[in-house]
């Protein structure tokens, strides 16, 4: 009988009651309490000052000093209301996570006394101490002070007794320290140049959308027993134990029952996500055991990144109350799934069109292949880029092992687009676009049923995925900022529409004067060229077949597309020539910043694989290796006793499987311990090393392959050593919630 050699904290008691709502309530009633969005706006402000802060929101207008002072007034107000008494500016530095600063409404008044302070100037911009953020350099070479300023398209919200302010965090030389600043350029690159394609078909769009709905995927674990594993509160990750006899080969838990002490959980979280407006939809079991899922109804991507944030940090407050641990990184355990965050993406018009689903209409299909095959030429150029957006140490665990998308960035659009695009390229043009007597122009351009593909045509090792109506960026890792995949994609394809534009342009101009006097068809003949050009162009990006097989990775390297795994070196791509152009050319980062984001990123690196070097290092020393000598210890004394009791020849054969054992636990506990010390050596030549590029690299190359080494034989260990000995929880139990 297995017995819990662990105290499971559970539903902890002593912890504060569950504040759940009424089971009468419905989540209209409290959907957004927590948020200053349109409704409160309309409560709260003055009416001419509610319309500046639409126009604000919705047409990106500079917002005055005078309307900001109205505004925070009315904030305030709603925010004191609500038991509010701090405040703060709530910001995406280039770690993980958000980071504040909570200040008090109440000010001195100079006089002794105390007034409640909450300005316009306070609400715009502060100057939080950060000196300890990382910037790449950035602030020693420029200015020492950074900033952080509102972000009015997202709006405020309440945690707590806290009024928290979304907000871009600069220096004070104007270079980005933070995700969102270059997100927001991002988006708005990209809306202008596909408004601008947009017109080609429909003169009346005024703006492109970007849409971001993410799928959250997150492992929990006990409490009680996360606090007996160093590795996992140290590292995010367990950096040993041996796979568990059943883990997820009976495929039991993938839409299994959610157990009920989760069940509690998921609740109060979704509570606590719908009052602050992140709107939630789908739950439900993953497919490994102990793994869950949460997904929102997409939304505007600048938003849909703050609600992932926010829901994050939400996550691991709830699961806390209920006696959980949310372990966000991708790989918590080896040999079973990790976890992602699918990020589903489209873009769509102010009129209500989504451009990457198929219409009714010929020329709404021109329009449809045009978004498709645009998103792809961006995928197609910048795919080593793309997958530098989404790699991490931590990613790096999932990416390539046989069950996340694998480490090459291509494109799956099942039959019927395929088909269609192959029409497109390969039809005769005059079957296309044919000239129709008085009707003007007829376009024999396919119909596309509006149920695109059933579930059965899904392809599950894509990175980049066309689902219907979108695509679905399948390499997010489950801890990253969503930020850094959707400033990629989207400076990708505002730079293929830009492009596609120009040439169009061209054509246009070049033809104009054979088609004088029939309405739109130079247009439409040069899309038709353009748009087939491409189709051929970006051919090697669109893969269906299986992205984990060997042949994918050498037609892919035939292909030219990036086969890199080395995470520090797919860092490199955000330096290439023309990630810089593009980024430069869009507005979204410069070189200056792009260089010094890399810094920090190669610093991260490092400093992850360090940690789970020393913390493997000291758990092999004062863990593992001390129970296994002590358990030999007790299989000695027992070879000595059967040697008093038994005639030599017989307790020689009694003692045969001890004295197996004994040899074993010696043979790998000097292993283990030779390895570490190589680990200790290698990492202190290592380090040395300046250059922050090559140190990571040499983290990647030399540091973490000795981990591997290390665990194999202290999980050749655990199935050895007496289980009442073991010093850490196991993954059996780590992995079964009951
Ligand atoms: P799956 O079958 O992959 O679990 P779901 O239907 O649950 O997909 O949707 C996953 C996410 O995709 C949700 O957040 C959903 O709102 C979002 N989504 C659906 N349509 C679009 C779209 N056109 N653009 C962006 N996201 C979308
Ligand atoms: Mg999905």
């Amino acid at each position: 009988m297995e017995t819990l050699r662990f105290q499971v904290v559970g539903t902890a008691f002593k912890k504060k009651p569950l504040e759940v709502k009424a089971p009468d309530e419905r989540p209209d009633r409290y959907f957004g309490s927590k948020v200053f969005n349109r409704e409160k706006m309309y409560r709260y402000l003055p009416k001419s000052v509610y319309e500046k802060m639409i126009d604000v929101m919705d047409n990106g207008v500079r917002l005055d000093r005078e309307v900001a002072d109205d505004v925070a007034k009315g904030m305030k107000q709603w925010a004191m209301e609500n038991g509010v008494t701090h405040y703060t500016h709530w910001f995406q530095p280039l770690t993980e996570g958000t980071a504040e600063k909570h200040d008090s409404f109440i000010e001195h008044d100079g006089k002794g006394g105390m007034v409640e302070e909450f300005t316009g100037k306070l609400l715009v911009q502060q100057e939080p101490d950060a000196s300890s953020f990382p910037s790449g350099g950035i602030r020693s070479t420029f200015e020492a002070r950074g900033y952080s300023a509102w972000d009015p398209t997202s709006p405020v919200f309440i945690i707590d007794d806290t009024l928290c302010i979304p907000t871009v965090f600069i220096s004070y030389s104007g270079e980005a320290l933070d995700y969102k600043a270059p997100l927001l350029c991002a988006l708005h690159a990209v809306n202008v140049a596909a408004t601008d394609v947009c017109h080609y078909f429909d003169e009346s769009v005024k703006k492109v959308t970007s849409n971001l709905g993410w799928e959250q995927e997150y492992f929990l674990v006990d409490e009680g027993l996360y606090a007996a594993r160093p590795d996992l509160l140290l590292t995010g990750r367990t950096l040993m134990g041996h796979d568990s006899a059943k883990n997820q080969q009976m495929e039991d838990h993938y839409f299994g029952s959610i157990p009920e002490r989760v069940a509690a959980f998921m609740r109060e979280l979704e509570i606590v996500a719908l009052e602050l407006g992140v709107p939630c939809k789908t739950r439900h079991n993953e497919v490994a055991p102990n793994q869950f899922e949460l997904a929102p109804i997409f939304e505007e991507t600048n938003l849909a990144v703050d609600h992932n944030m926010l829901l994050m940090s939400v996550m691991k407050r709830v699961a806390r109350k209920h006696g959980f641990r949310v372990l966000l990184h991708e790989k918590p355990f080896a040999g079973i799934n990790g976890s992602g965050k699918h990020n589903n993406w489209s873009l769509s018009t102010d009129n209500g069109v989504l451009l990457h689903a198929p219409g009714k209409t010929p020329e709404q299909n021109l329009r449809f292949a045009v978004f498709i095959v645009e998103t792809l030429m961006g995928v197609y150029k910048h795919n080593g880029l793309l997958k530098a957006s989404i790699m991490s140490a931590t990613n790096a665990h999932r990416l390539g092992a046989n069950e996340a998308p694998p480490a090459i960035i291509s494109s799956f659009l099942g039959k019927q687009l395929s088909e269609l695009l192959d029409h497109i390229e390969k039809a005769d043009k005059e079957n296309i676009l044919a000239m129709d007597g008085k009707q003007g122009l007829k376009m024999n351009i396919p119909e596309i049923p509006e149920l695109l593909i059933d579930n059965t045509d899904r392809n599950r090792t894509s990175p980049f995925a066309f689902t219907g109506n979108r695509f679905e960026f399948r390499a997010v890792g489950s801890e990253a900022n969503c930020a850094s995949a959707m400033i990629a994609l989207n400076s990708a394809v505002a730079e293929a529409l830009v492009n596609f534009k120009k040439r169009v342009d061209v054509r246009i101009a070049k033809t104009a004067k054979k088609f004088e006097g029939t309405g739109h068809s130079a247009t439409f003949h040069a899309i038709i060229d353009i748009l087939r050009e491409d189709i051929k162009t970006c051919k090697p990006i669109r893969f269906d077949g299986n992205g984990y097989s060997d042949e994918w990775v050498k037609e892919a390297t035939k292909r030219g597309l990036d086969v890199e795994k080395s995470c520090p070196k797919i860092f490199e791509r955000y330096l290439d020539a023309e990630s810089i152009q593009m980024f430069e050319s869009l507005g979204v980062m410069t070189k200056k910043e792009l260089e010094a984001r890399n810094e920090v990123k190669w610093e991260t690196y490092t400093k992850k694989i360090q940690i789970e070097a020393r913390v493997l290092g000291d758990l092999s020393m004062n863990h593992i290796i001390p129970v296994a000598t002590h358990y030999q210890s007790q299989l000695l004394k027992n070879v000595k006793d059967v040697a008093d009791i038994f005639p030599a020849d017989h307790a020689k054969k009694l003692s045969s499987r001890n004295i197996k054992l004994i040899e074993e636990i010696a043979e790998r506990t000097s292993l283990i311990e030779s390895q570490v010390e190589e680990l200790v050596n290698v990492r202190k030549q290592v380090n040395k090393i300046e250059d922050e590029h090559k140190k990571a690299i040499a983290y990647h190359d030399k540091v973490e392959p000795k981990l591997e080494d290390i665990r194999y034989q202290i999980d050749k260990l655990e199935l050895i050593v007496d289980d009442s000995l073991w010093p850490l929880p196991k993954y059996r139990e780590l992995l079964f919630i009951r």
